[in-house]
C-alpha cells in the first residue's frame, strides 16, 4: 500500500516511512492511496470473530502487503487485547464502550497500535524517544502504550496548571522509560517546545526523535475495526447511525473509512461541544478554525480540527457528497450536564461528558428520523471526569482498580520553564 498526503505534493510512500515521519514532508496528513470494499465474505468472518482478529482483516485491508501476515497478527494481539462491549442504552440506542484500555479513554487503541507498529517498523535498535505533548488524555495513552518497550522512551510534555490530576497520573506514576515534564506555560507552550525540538539539526543528530501524533497514520488505522465491531454486534437489520464524539476528527475520519470498506452505515454524526468548527462548516460551506473554547468536554476542545484535512480529501472537496454521509450537531455544556443527569434516572447508566455530547447529538437527530437506530462512541470511563459526572447525578462514580492504582502511585515529574535549552538537557540526558 502506498500513502498519499492530503495536499498532493509529497510524493506518495509506504507505511514505514508515513509511520516514522508522522507529518508528510508537505505539511498534509497521509491516507492510502485506494480504500477499497471488502468482499462480502469478509464482512461474515469479521461478524463472527474476535476484535483482533477483526483488526487483523480490517488493517491488513489497509496496510495491504506492507506487513507479513505474523507480523500484523502479533501487532494487534498485543494492541487490541481489551473488550469493546456494546451496551443497550434505549430501545433505539447503544453505547460501544471503547475504554477498557489502560488509560480508560479510547485513545488507547490507536496510541497501542501504533507502539507496536512503530517497534516492529524501526530500521535500526537505537535508543529511540517518543516525544509527546499533551493536554490531557494523549499522554497517558501514548505512555501506557510504549512502556516497558526495550529502546525507547517518552518524555510527555504537559502544562503544570492545565491537566487534571486524575489524568496527569496516568503519566507521571509510571516510573519506568515514561519520563514526565511538567512546562511552566500553557499547553500552546508545550506544542512549541516540541516542534522546535523536531525542528533542532545539531539535537536530532544526536537523539532519535519520533512524535506520537495524534495525526500519525499509525494511530488512525486500528480506529478503522471498532465500526466493524460495533456493527457486527448491532441487533436489527437497518444499517446503523454512528454518533461520533469529535474533536480532532481522526475518530471520525476512521468511520468514514469503514464506510468506504462496505461497512453497512445510514449516517454519521459528526457530535461537537461549542467548539462547531466542522457542524458550522456542514451548514455553510465555510470551514473557520477558531481558538478553542474551554468546556467540560475537554479532549474535544479544538479550534483547527486536523483531520478534516483527510475527511475532505476522502471526498474530494465535495462538501455535499460529504453531507449526504455525515451531519453535524453541536452542544452545550448545559446541555451535556442535563444528557447526563437525565439519562443517569431514567436507565442507571453513567455517561462521561464526552459521550453525552454524542448521545444529546443523536438524541437531536431523531427529530428527522425517528426511528434511526443508533450506536454511540463512549470515548471515555465516567470516572476520569468524575468531579463533572459525580455533580451531575449526585453520587460518586466507582473508580475501576486500574485507576486506583495510579492514584495510590507516587507522581515523579521534572519541572522545567518553556525554553529549549532545559527541554533539550532532558532529551540529552
Ligand atoms: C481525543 C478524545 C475525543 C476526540 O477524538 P478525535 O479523534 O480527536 O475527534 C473524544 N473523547 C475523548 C474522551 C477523547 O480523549
Amino acid at each position: 500500500m502506498q500513502y498519499v498526503s492530503t495536499t498532493g505534493r509529497a510524493p506518495a510512500t509506504d507505511l514505514r516511512t508515513a509511520v516514522m515521519q508522522g507529518l508528510a514532508p508537505d505539511g498534509g496528513l497521509y491516507l492510502p492511496s485506494s480504500i477499497d470494499a471488502m468482499p462480502p465474505d469478509a464482512l461474515d468472518t469479521i461478524a463472527t470473530s474476535s476484535p483482533a482478529t477483526a483488526a487483523l482483516l480490517v488493517c491488513r485491508r489497509l496496510t495491504g502487503g506492507d506487513l507479513d501476515d505474523d507480523a500484523l497478527r502479533d501487532i494487534v494481539e498485543r494492541a487490541i487485547d481489551f473488550p469493546f462491549p456494546l451496551v443497550r442504552l434505549d430501545d433505539r440506542t447503544s453505547v460501544l464502550e471503547l475504554f477498557h484500555g489502560p488509560t480508560l479513554a479510547f485513545k488507547d487503541v490507536g496510541a497501542r497500535f501504533m507502539a507496536h507498529l512503530l517497534d516492529h517498523l524501526r530500521p535500526i535498535r537505537d535508543p529511540l524517544t517518543v516525544l509527546v505533548a499533551t493536554s490531557g488524555d494523549t499522554g497517558g495513552a501514548v505512555a501506557h502504550a510504549f512502556l516497558g518497550m526495550p529502546d525507547t522512551r517518552v518524555v510527555i510534555l504537559f502544562p503544570a496548571r492545565g491537566v487534571s490530576d486524575r489524568q496527569a497520573r496516568q503519566f507521571t506514576t509510571l516510573g519506568a522509560n515514561a519520563i514526565a515534564v511538567a512546562v511552566n506555560g500553557s499547553f500552546d507552550d508545550c506544542q512549541r517546545l516540541v516542534k522546535r525540538a523536531f525542528a533542532d539539526v545539531r539535537l536530532r543528530h544526536e537523539v532519535a526523535l519520533t512524535s506520537a501524533n495524534s495525526v500519525n497514520i499509525g494511530r488512525l488505522l486500528p480506529q478503522v475495526v471498532y465500526y466493524f465491531l460495533a456493527w457486527a454486534r448491532h441487533p436489527g437489520l437497518r444499517p446503523p447511525v454512528f454518533s461520533t464524539p469529535c474533536g480532532n476528527f481522526g475518530n471520525l475520519t476512521a468511520g468514514l473509512i469503514a464506510k468506504r470498506m462496505g461497512l453497512p452505515v445510514h449516517r454519521f454524526i459528526a457530535a461537537t461541544n461549542v467548539n462547531r468548527i466542522v457542524p458550522d462548516f456542514l451548514e455553510t460551506g465555510v470551514f473557520t478554525p477558531r481558538p478553542s473554547r474551554r468546556t467540560i468536554s475537554n479532549a474535544m476542545d479544538v479550534g483547527d480540527p486536523s483531520n478534516f484535512a483527510r475527511i475532505m480529501a476522502l471526498y474530494d472537496g465535495d462538501a455535499d457528497a460529504l453531507r449526504r454521509d455525515v451531519g453535524g450537531s453541536a452542544h452545550t455544556d448545559d446541555e451535556t450536564r442535563a444528557c447526563i443527569t437525565d439519562t443517569f434516572a431514567r436507565s442507571g447508566y453513567v455517561l462521561d461528558p464526552h459521550t453525552a455530547v454524542a448521545y444529546l447529538a443523536l438524541r437531536h437527530a431523531r427529530a428527522a428520523d425517528r426511528d434511526a437506530r443508533g450506536i454511540v462512541l463512549a470515548t471515555a470511563h465516567p470516572a476520569k471526569f468524575a468531579e463533572t459526572v459525580e455533580r451531575a447525578i449526585g453520587q460518586a462514580v466507582p473508580v475501576p482498580a486500574r485507576l486506583a492504582e495510579r492514584l495510590a502511585a507516587d507522581p515523579v515529574v521534572t519541572s522545567i520553564e518553556p525554553r529549549t535549552d532545559e527541554l533539550n538537557r532532558i532529551l540529552r540526558s
